[in-house]
This record gives structure tokens, sequence and C-alpha cells, in this order.
């Protein structure tokens, strides 16, 4: 081993990939040496989406050739582990020390911290973790919308001499509109592979070739950039494009658009491309110049600096254990449906899962009140689904996936996150997406042969958890109206049925 000129080596994990922000913000050219490790467990042995690995992959070697062009020593390197790639490293450049800002997950911090790495704060969101915990120990319930307003403050967004700007902290009730009929929505952009992309691949097509079991979906399909000017182009055309729709339509689901007025944003800040403090600036200016509503503002900010940061400290407040919570005793394998959207009959979860075979990616109403409804009402068992969540979407962090789905898809913390399980029949499909009209089953109906998965497994869940949820007075209604069903046994028994023809992938 020759001697080294270099005094530390930075080690950039795939969802670090910025230069102002973690490590890299001390990097110097003359004294550092950045490395990159694609590990095999990042690329293999889990049915990953192809769209979702080829971004991950394609973004992190796009961000190292950056850093080369200037001026720093990159290493990427392919092993079986992070630490056998960091360990590669020191083989080329002696025992340096090895310096990382705290990863994004209690996996790799727990590996990270074995080997002896070194840890600068992770400030890849507006809200660290002891301030998170500051805020969380000092509540008896941990609603996000206190944290919001709290943030709302402190950041100084939207806020009028200490009051919320237009005299309201939540336009949510403004922002719940169903699809309009006959409208035209925005076209997203696509972006052109580049020399760096085909060879990424080219790398996993002939993984594909060889372990088939490693993989689903399609892609890419061009809807989604790896660079960061593809990110700040994204951002562009959402303010100049989809923002001033965006609040009205946040929930909706139009069978005719899979983007809506949604900003695509979520994937580049998850992997670091852009970082939540330029997108609010650049929201705020938007704003300031007028022609977007500020139900539409407050709407985006809530979800960039109210959810998002919310989630993240959940994540590291509770522990690692959390992610194994099953409270609710759900323990179905998971439907065939989830994998083969023609395992299904149901307009709906064929229709999201069919856009997430071709992009890897749905927005949170289908997220929410279609899949993790269906896991809900169906008793999935939470890791499961949760793993089948981090296999499939594009921006699946594990901070993002464990609490949005153990404590707010399906409720498996027994109410630790939110204070009520988010449960919905056929109904709120039907006002929320143009998906019932093409669908064999009738949204109002609870039994017989066309009644709605959805709506008979709504009532027979309610039933099923009746003395659980009697007592939580933000579910106690919705129980009681199963006092006014008459036909509740065949409720009951219609409900049966459905479940193991969705086992059977034949309903
Ligand atoms: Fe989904 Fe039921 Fe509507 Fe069919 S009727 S699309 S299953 S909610």
């Amino acid at each position: 081993m020759a001697e080294s000129k270099f005094t530390r080596i930075l080690y950039v994990p795939h969802d670090h990939l910025n230069e102002s922000f973690g490590v890299l913000k001390t990097a110097n050219p003359a004294a550092d040496v950045l490395v990159l490790v694609e590990s095999a467990r990042m690329t293999s042995g889990r049915n990953w989406h192809k769209e979702r690995l080829f971004f991950l992959v394609a973004s992190a070697r796009q961000f190292a050739r950056s850093l080369e062009a200037k001026g720093f020593t990159v290493r990427y390197l392919q092993a079986p582990t992070t630490i056998d790639g960091l360990n590669l490293a020191r083989a080329e450049f002696g025992p340096l020390e090895i310096h990382c800002a705290e990863p994004s997950s209690y996996r790799q911090m727990a590996a990270l911290s074995e080997f002896g790495v070194h840890f600068v704060e992770n400030d890849f969101f507006l809200t660290s973790r002891p301030l998170f915990k500051l805020w969380a120990e000092k509540q008896k319930t941990f609603v996000m919308e206190n944290f919001y307003r709290a943030q709302r403050m402190r950041l100084g967004i939207l806020v009028d001499n200490g009051k919320p700007e237009g005299g309201r902290w939540n336009f949510d009730a403004d922002n719940r509109l169903p699809p309009p009929k006959g409208h035209v929505y925005p076209q997203p952009l696509s972006f052109e592979p580049d020399e760096i992309d085909r060879q990424v691949l080219a790398e996993i097509e002939g993984r594909r070739k060889a372990h088939p079991e490693d993989y689903w979906g399609d892609g890419p399909s061009g809807v989604w950039g790896t660079t960061r000017a593809a990110a700040l182009a994204q951002l562009d055309d959402f303010l100049s494009n989809r923002f001033e729709n965006f609040g009205p339509y946040e929930d909706a689901m139009p069978r005719d658009s899979w983007s809506v007025y949604h900003s695509l944003l979520s994937p580049y800040m998850n992997v670091g491309l852009l970082h939540a403090s330029e997108v609010i600036e650049a929201v705020r200016v938007r704003f300031q110049q007028g022609g977007v509503s500020l139900a539409s503002c407050e709407g985006f900010v809530r979800q960039v600096i109210g959810w998002r940061e919310y989630i993240n400290g959940i994540y590291w407040f509770f522990n690692d254990s959390y992610r194994e919570s099953n409270g609710l005793a759900a323990n179905r394998k998971l439907l065939p449906l989830y994998w083969n959207p023609q395992a299904t009959e149901m307009n709906c979860a064929r229709s999201v899962v069919e856009d997430l075979r071709e992009r890897s990616w749905v927005h949170h109403i289908p997220r929410l009140m279609v899949l993790s409804n269906l896991a809900l009402l169906t008793a999935v068992n939470p890791q499961e689904y949760l793993d089948w969540m981090r296999q499939t979407f594009i921006d699946a962090s594990e901070w993002v996936m464990v609490p949005n789905v153990i404590g707010m898809g399906v409720h498996a913390d027994n109410g630790q996150m939110m204070t009520k399980p988010y449960a919905a029949g056929g109904a709120y499909v039907n006002r929320m997406s143009n998906y019932c009209g093409g669908c064999r089953f009738d949204p109002k109906k609870r039994t017989g042969e066309d009644a709605c998965p959805l709506t008979t497994l709504y009532w027979d869940f309610l039933d099923r958890n009746r003395e659980g949820f009697a007592r939580n007075h933000r579910i106690a209604q919705q129980v009681k109206g199963l006092d006014r069903l008459s036909d509740l046994p065949e409720v009951r028994a219609r409900a049966r049925e459905v479940l193991a023809k969705l086992e059977a992938g034949e309903l």
C-alpha cells in the first residue's frame, strides 16, 4: 500500500447525494477521499422494483461522477456489504478515519457505529433528531397538526406577527376536491437516459436475466431523472405548471392522470439531490409572485415542513423495535394482487398497482386509502406489507416507510402515532376517484356478489375490532354504525368469501 496523501475517508451513502449537506460540506479535495458503496445487499436478494433500483444506483453514480469533475478523488465501489466496501477503501488508502453523516436507518447506523465510523449530524432535514425529541417529549399524543404549527412558527413560514397567514393554519377543507370531469392535466417531464444511466440499466437487465426473482416492475419509464439538474428541472416544472392546482386536487385519484398536480419531488429529496430548505424557499418566492392560492401553498408547505419532518422525527423517536409492531395481530400473507394487478377485479387496486408497476410511484392517497386500507382491512401482516412497500416505491426510504406503514397505514402500533386507523369502505374511493364507474363492484353494496370488497371488509374490520375500538373516541362513532346494520351476519359471511378469494387472487 503506497503512503496516502489523504487524511480522511468520507463515506457518502446513496441517500446523501448533496455537496452542501452531510459529511461533504466539510470535504477538502486535497485531504479527503470520497467513497460510495453499492452493496449487493442493496441491489439483490429482494424483489426490488426495477425503476426504484435503477434510480437509486444511477443517481449515486451520476453524483460520484459530478464530484470527480470537481476535482475530488472518488471511489464508487461495488462490494457484498457497505462495510466490505469501506474495507476495500482502507486497503487502497490506508487505515484512515472514516467520517459520515448520521445514516438514515437504524440498521446502517448500527453497522457503521460498530465499524468505528465517526458521525456528523444528519442535516438532510429541517428538524434535527434531538430537536424533534424535545418536541415529542412534551406531547401527550403525537398529533402531526401540533408539530406542523410549531414548525411554521419556528421556521417563520406563512406566519405574520405570530399568527398564521390568512387567519388559518389549515386549509385541508379547501383541499379535498374530487377529480374534475373532462379536465386536462399537465404532462409530467420526461428524461432521456445518458451513458451512465444506460450502463446501470444494462447491469440491472443482466442481473434480472440471471435472477428474475430479485426484481419486479417495469422501467425506467423516463419520468424520473437521475441528476441534480433533473431534480431542479422537476422543481421548476412543479412551480410553473402544477403548484397552483396542487392543493385543491392533492387527494384526488383520477384514472386519467397518475401525477395529477403533485410535485414528484420526493424521490429527489429522499436521496439528497434536493434539500427541503431550497424547496421551501423556491415555493415561498413563487407564492409571493402571485397566482397561487394560499390553500395550495399551505397544502404543499404542510407536506414538506410538516409530514416529511414529522415522519422522520417519529422514526428516530421510537426505537428500532417499532418496526416489528403488530398490535392488531394481523397475520395474513400479502395478497397476490400486490405483485400482480391481474390477480384482482377491484378496479381501484388493479389500476393503482398497474401504475406502480409502470413507474414505482403513486401519490399519497392511493398509498393510504387504497393499498394500505386494503392491507389493514384484510389483516395482512404489517411486516410483509412494509417489505413490499420498501421494495416497490421509488421514494421508499426506511425512515419514510416504517412510520407511514406501521403507524399510519395499517395501525399496527396500537395508536402510538395516529389516534385512529385510516379505514374506509368504497364510498371514500368513489368520492375521490373515478375508479368505481369502471368497476364490476358497487361501492354502496356490502353483501352479494357485486358488493364492493372494501365496503364489505370495512364493516367486517370494525366488527372484528369492535371491543378494542369502542374506547377510542376518534373511531367510536364509526363503530356505533355497526348497530344500525341489520345484515351483519350476511356481511360477516360475505367478508369470509371475499378474504378467501382475495387470498387466491380470484376477486
Ligand atoms: Fe374499488 Fe369498490 Fe370502487 Fe370497485 S367499487 S373501484 S373495488 S372502491
